[in-house]
């Protein structure tokens, strides 16, 4: 119930008034959003660099019914790839793109102009010598955005894709996706979804995670394992042993600020672990998910507006 109230609340423009009005909430923020600017990201991937690990960039703003906002996203996108290859961060970061961010909900052409957008952005990454992995949205956009990355995919074969454990369909997704040359970034998924078309019970996201992790590491793709929970990163290491698969062969994936020991312990051994760092204005949504995500995370942005 919390969840679904935090989720819904993400998605409430009164709600974020009030959240985004309280001075004591941006301290509170940068534990999960390094910071707003492109130079605040790319500072957060040094750092990260620095202790071994890999990073994959988010340009916050999902959600965008405005074209100039979508266009700017583009132009900061390409900025950082730029940055990034001239301080030769580009074999440490990738980015990752919300289509919804670049024009997906458009109301005339919007996936086109998604299409488009998400195309200038993989020109920039392939210049740069890095990749660009989709984010996956709710449940209303997965088939758009698997269209989107097909297309995407003819001329920039590394495009990357995310698919959502908590969603029946997602199984089959895997097995079409596990292909050679493909990379699939495997969540369980962060959206408020009905029980036609997604596993409600906590157990039953865990099984279908592990069947998809099961197909991703007996096919032929690259699995990036993206999640926090100790028992699916555990799976996710014998499952590769048992497919052959080296360190190389898969990443393990989690959030900026969740587990940072966790994530630092997972290199040193000899892993690859990429930290998804979003940056930008826009964090009011990303923020919420990540609170609705674990109830310890309410009890703490509560706790530090209590002590500030
Ligand atoms: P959960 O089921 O939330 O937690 C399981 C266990 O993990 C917990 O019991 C605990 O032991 C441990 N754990 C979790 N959080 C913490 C914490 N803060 N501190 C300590 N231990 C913790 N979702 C989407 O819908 N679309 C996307 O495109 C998307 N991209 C993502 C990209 C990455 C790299 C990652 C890591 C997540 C992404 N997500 C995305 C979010 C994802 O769907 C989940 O909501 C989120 O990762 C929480 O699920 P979990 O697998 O970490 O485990």
């Amino acid at each position: 119930m919390l969840r679904s109230a935090l989720l819904a609340a993400g998605r409430s423009p009164s709600v974020r008034r009030l959240v985004e009005a309280n001075p004591l909430t941006k301290p509170v923020v940068r534990r999960f959003v390094p910071g707003t600017s492109p130079e605040d990201a790319v500072r957060a991937t040094r750092e990260l660099s620095g202790h071994g690990l890999f990073v994959t960039l988010d340009r916050l703003g999902e959600d965008t019914l405005d074209a100039g906002q979508a266009t700017a996203t583009v132009r900061d996108y390409r900025q950082v790839l730029g940055v990034l290859a001239e301080q030769g961060l580009a074999e440490r970061a990738e980015v990752s793109v919300k289509l919804s961010a670049v024009g997906q909900f458009l109301p005339s052409d919007g996936e086109k102009i998604a299409l488009d957008n998400a195309r200038l952005i993989c020109e920039a990454a392939s210049a740069a010598g890095t990749t660009v992995t989709l984010d996956m949205e709710d449940h209303t956009t997965t088939d758009s955005t698997l269209g989107i990355l097909r297309d995407l995919r003819v001329d920039f074969p590394w495009v990357g894709a995310v698919l959502q454990a908590y969603l029946r369909r997602t199984e089959q997704d895997c097995r079409d996706l596990a292909t050679a040359g493909s990379r699939v970034r495997l969540c369980k998924g962060a959206y408020d979804e009905p029980e036609s078309v997604a596993y409600q019970d906590k157990s039953e996201v865990d099984r279908s995670y592990v069947r998809c992790l099961k197909v991703l590491m007996q096919g032929e793709g690259y699995p990036m394992v993206a999640s926090h929970d100790p028992r699916m990163v555990a799976i996710a290491g014998e499952l590769a042993a048992r497919n052959g698969r080296t360190n190389a062969d898969f990443e393990y994936q989690m959030l900026y600020g969740i587990r940072p020991d966790e994530q630092r312990r997972i290199a040193a051994a000899g892993g690859r672990l990429r930290v998804y760092t979003a940056y930008g204005d826009e964090w009011y949504g990303y923020f919420m998910r990540r609170l609705a995500e674990r109830p310890a995370n309410v009890a703490f942005f509560l706790r530090s507006l209590a002590t500030q």
